[in-house]
Parts: structure tokens; C-alpha cells; sequence
């Protein structure tokens, strides 16, 4: 056994563990941070940015949200049923985090909204190489990395936490494994968690969301994201919270991203009973559609157009532009399915009837008619009273061939596990404070209610950011008065 000597131990080198180990550090701690994974930045690897309110980049391109109204937003779409202090102390550090984690040198190149309605507070990290985009925000995982290391922090790559240590109702480190599969020990008086929750355990996926991955579930699986941190918070007696998905929705496996734009934008959804079930307008909001499928028989929903509407998007364009693949069209589709059939794509449908459609697909045959025939006539009028769809997302399904993708359920990730108050300690069941032990990010996430607050965007990355740099300053803090 190694025995290690901090004053803060981080466990975990993500978002949040990058976050709450530069704060403590800067706050004067000697830090170590074991990471599980060869390299630092977990799920923080594969996003696009924070969400920032009042920041200078928002204040020079005149975005005008402000801390007071990006909260109401929060509380209003939250009905008040999660923690309000825990809400605003994010919501009103966010500014600053952008401008500590430009002064590292990350540069942010604009604020958007996810969605149109969405609010202006999604900050795109400027990548190293390339455009703004997926993966991007793995550039701000390595300046932090940097900056962490340039402070003294050190970082154990491969080296997974299994125990937290607590004596006399005092956290005094953790026990965990070097490279080699040997045991070590980091005593310290404070210990911050920041796991990233269990996106990557189906079992605990199972048990606390009830969704089955692989089956009626999607989601991101960064490699890793086992729920270490939240087993190991419960086993020193923590609060378990409520525990969630930060549902979206997803066409299930690998096909070139030009595919999933054109059938996701927002032509004749209908589920396996051959019913629409939501406004198709509504589809960019996708926490709102992946709430929409998961009510949905056996939580699926196929996505249907015809050969007049691919050649409009062949054409003319997409209805709705994504920020994450901003595509204006599409180059040519058949193309594009035949590669993905080639690769044994199975989720993709092209047939010659609607009676066709409905073998391949399960979806009931007479209702998927009579569906089309409704839907073809409110495009005729020009009015959808059913669920109001905007006049101009109204075209016919009418022409052969036609076209489907089936939609599951799926999310970047989990929520929740591990109760905090707003200074990020965490608490026993009697809401206590347990001295000394912090967490941050996802494992502790419960911010949101039943389902992500897409509308203000950057809002996980966000939360882990901000909630890290809590962790870590008040780590810092709380070190100091117990000598
Ligand atoms: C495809 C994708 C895109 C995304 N885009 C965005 C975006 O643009 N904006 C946004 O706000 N959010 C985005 N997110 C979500 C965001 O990335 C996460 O919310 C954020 O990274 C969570 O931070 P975290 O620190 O809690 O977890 P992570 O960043 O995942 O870090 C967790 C770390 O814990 C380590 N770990 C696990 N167990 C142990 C253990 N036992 N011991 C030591 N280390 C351990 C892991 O290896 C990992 O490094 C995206 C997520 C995905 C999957």
C-alpha cells in the first residue's frame, strides 16, 4: 500500500474534478486528483461548451439575459421542486467561470441557444483545431488539465477511487489503486467527488430510471461513468437524491451525422400504434421529444417523409438548422442510406406503400393510413388543430418512395445520486452536513426536476463547471478552520 498526504483529495479529473481541483489549489490546498481513466476530461471531452449568464462575451454581442431572469426561467420550468440556493449560486457564478477560464486562455467564440425560444447562454469552447463542434470542449479539459498542473495539483491518471475514509464522523481521505492494481491510500481532511454519475452502468441505469439500455434506452456510455462516486458517497452515509437521465432522443448506433439532421427534421412523427403524439415543431427541443417518445409504446417513434419532401431537403434545405451539425441540406440521401444499409443499418426504412412501411416497421397499418390521410388534409388547409404545427412545417406524405428512422429515448448522461446543499457538502439522511466531504457535477445534478433545462443550454457542463469551483474553494476553506 502507497500512502499519499493532501489537504484535498479529488476523485475524479472530469469537468467538475478539474474544476474543484484548480479552485481548492488556487486556494492554497495541496491537491491530488485520482482520476480512473488514462486521460482527464471525462464526458467534458465530448460537449461544445458552458452555459454562462451576464458574461463579457454576452454583454459585447448585447445578449441581454440577466442572473435574475435566467433563475425565474429556472424556477418557472422546475415548478420550484428542486433546490432555489443551489439553483442561484450556479446560475450567479456562471459569469465568473467564464471569465476564470478565459484568463486560463480558453477562448469562447459566441453564446447560443440550443434551440429557437432557447435563451443565449451556451458558451462554444474555440477548439484548438478545427470548428466549434462536438468534441470542442475537450480543449478547455486540457488547458484545465494545464492549469491544474501548473498550480501543483497532482493528477493520478488510472488510478480509480474506491473508498472513501471517515473517522469520527471526519473525512480523512480515500483508498484506491495505482496502474498496477496496487492499493493506495491519499489521506486528506477534505474530499471532493466528481465521478460523472452512472451513464455507463446499464444495472444502475436499470434500478433508479427504470429504462433498459440497449432496449428502450440510447444514451452516451463514456467509458468509466460507473456511479463510482455515488456508491462510495452512499457507503459514508450520504443522502441518496432522486435519480434521473438527461433525456434525449436518438436514432440508435453509428450513420454519417448528414443522416440523423434529415430525419430529424420536423416532418410526420407517429408512434407504433400509427398516432401522432406531439407538435413535430417542437422536435429540436430534444428533451421535449425525448419525453414525448418515452411515453410513448415501447418508448419508440418513427419519423416519416416522402420522395417530394427529400427533394426538398435535397433542394431547398433543412426546416431546422442544428448548432451541433449545422448541415443546410442534404447532399444526397440515397447515397447516404445505401452506405448505411451497407453497414447493416437497420433503423432506417425506404418503401415503395405505406402499407409496406407499416411491415417493416411494426407501426399499425390502418391507423398509420388514416394518420397520413388527417395529416395530408391539415396540409391542404394550411392548419394543424390537432397540435397547432407551424403552416409552413405542414407537407403532404404522398409520394413514393417513403422514407422512415425509428427514434428511442437516449441522454448524455445521468443525474443525481449524492444530496448537497448550495455550498456543494454534502449531507447525511438527517441532512446534516458530513465534514469534509463535497461533490460535484452530475454525481449530485438534481437540479433539474424530471427533465433537462434545455433552454437555458450549456447547462450540465455548466453545473459541473460551477459546482467544481464551489467545491473547491469552499475544500479550501474548510481545511483552514480545522488546522
Ligand atoms: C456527447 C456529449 C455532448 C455533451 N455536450 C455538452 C455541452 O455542449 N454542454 C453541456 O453543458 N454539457 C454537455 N454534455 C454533458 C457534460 O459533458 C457533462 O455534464 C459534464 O462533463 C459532467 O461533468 P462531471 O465532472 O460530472 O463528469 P465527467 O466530465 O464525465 O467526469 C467524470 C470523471 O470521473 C472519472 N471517474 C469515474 N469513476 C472514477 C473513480 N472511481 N475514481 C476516479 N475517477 C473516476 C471518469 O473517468 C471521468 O474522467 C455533453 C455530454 C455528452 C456525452
Amino acid at each position: 500500500m502507497s500512502n499519499l498526504e493532501a489537504d484535498i483529495v479529488v476523485i475524479a479529473a472530469g469537468a467538475s474534478g478539474l474544476a474543484a481541483a484548480i479552485a481548492a489549489a488556487e486556494g492554497g490546498a495541496k491537491v491530488i486528483s485520482l482520476e480512473k481513466g488514462s486521460t482527464t476530461g471525462g464526458a467534458g471531452n465530448m460537449g461544445m461548451g458552458p452555459l454562462g449568464v451576464e458574461s463579457r462575451l454576452q454583454n459585447e454581442k448585447g445578449i441581454a439575459i440577466t442572473r435574475d431572469e435566467a433563475f425565474q426561467i429556472f424556477m418557472d420550468y422546475t415548478h420550484w421542486r428542486v433546490d432555489a440556493r443551489l439553483v442561484r449560486a450556479y446560475i450567479d457564478k456562471s459569469a465568473t467561470t467564464i471569465d476564470w477560464l478565459e484568463k486560463m486562455g480558453v477562448e469562447f467564440i459566441d453564446a447560443k441557444a440550443y434551440f429557437p425560444g432557447g435563451q443565449l447562454t451556451w458558451h462554444l469552447v474555440k477548439p484548438t483545431t478545427g470548428k466549434p463542434g462536438p468534441m470542442a470542449s475537450g480543449t478547455m479539459m486540457k488547458i484545465m488539465t494545464d492549469r491544474a498542473k501548473e498550480l501543483g495539483v497532482k493528477i493520478l491518471l488510472q488510478n480509480p477511487a474506491q473508498k472513501i475514509l471517515k473517522q469520527g464522523g471526519r473525512i480523512t481521505g480515500v483508498q484506491g489503486e495505482d496502474r498496477s492494481g496496487n492499493p493506495v491510500q491519499a489521506n486528506a481532511k477534505a474530499v471532493i467527488i466528481a465521478t460523472g454519475g452512472f451513464g455507463d452502468n446499464p444495472e444502475m441505469i436499470k434500478k433508479y430510471t427504470g429504462y433498459e439500455w440497449g432496449k428502450d434506452l440510447f444514451s452516451f456510455r463514456i467509458p468509466g461513468l460507473a456511479g463510482d462516486g455515488i456508491k462510495m458517497a452512499w457507503e459514508v452515509s450520504a443522502a441518496p437524491t432522486d435519480m434521473n437521465m438527461e433525456l434525449i432522443y436518438m436514432m440508435p448506433g453509428e450513420f454519417d451525422p448528414a443522416l440523423g439532421e434529415t430525419f430529424r427534421q420536423p416532418h410526420l412523427l407517429v408512434n407504433l400504434l400509427g398516432e401522432r403524439f406531439m407538435n413535430e415543431g417542437i422536435m429540436p427541443n430534444t428533451t421535449f421529444t425525448g419525453n414525448a417518445i418515452a411515453r410513448q409504446k415501447d418508448k419508440t417513434a418513427f419519423l416519416i417523409f416522402d420522395e417530394n419532401i427529400k427533394n426538398h431537403m435535397e433542394t431547398v434545405g433543412y426546416d431546422e438548422k442544428s448548432v451541433v451539425f449545422p448541415f443546410t441540406k442534404v447532399e444526397n440521401l440515397d447515397a447516404l442510406i445505401k452506405d448505411a444499409f451497407d453497414k447493416g443499418y437497420k433503423d432506417v426504412f425506404v418503401t415503395d406503400t405505406l402499407d409496406e412501411l407499416s411491415t417493416k416497421t411494426g407501426i399499425n397499418a390502418d391507423n398509420l393510413k388514416k394518420t397520413v390521410e388527417e395529416y395530408n388534409g391539415f396540409c391542404e388547409k394550411g392548419f394543424d388543430p390537432v397540435f397547432n404545427k407551424k403552416q409552413e412545417l405542414l407537407r403532404p406524405i404522398k409520394t413514393p418512395k417513403f422514407y422512415a428512422a425509428k427514434f428511442f429515448p437516449s441522454a448524455y448522461g445521468s443525474l443525481g445520486g449524492i444530496k448537497i446543499n448550495h455550498k456543494t457538502e454534502v449531507l447525511d439522511k438527517n441532512w446534516k452536513v458530513i465534514p469534509g466531504l463535497y461533490a460535484a457535477g452530475t454525481d449530485a445534478c438534481t437540479i433539474y426536476g424530471d427533465s433537462y433545462v434545455f433552454v437555458l443550454p450549456g447547462n450540465t457542463m455548466g453545473f459541473a463547471l460551477n459546482t467544481g469551483r464551489i467545491a473547491g474553494e469552499n475544500a479550501a476553506a474548510y481545511i483552514k478552520t480545522i488546522g
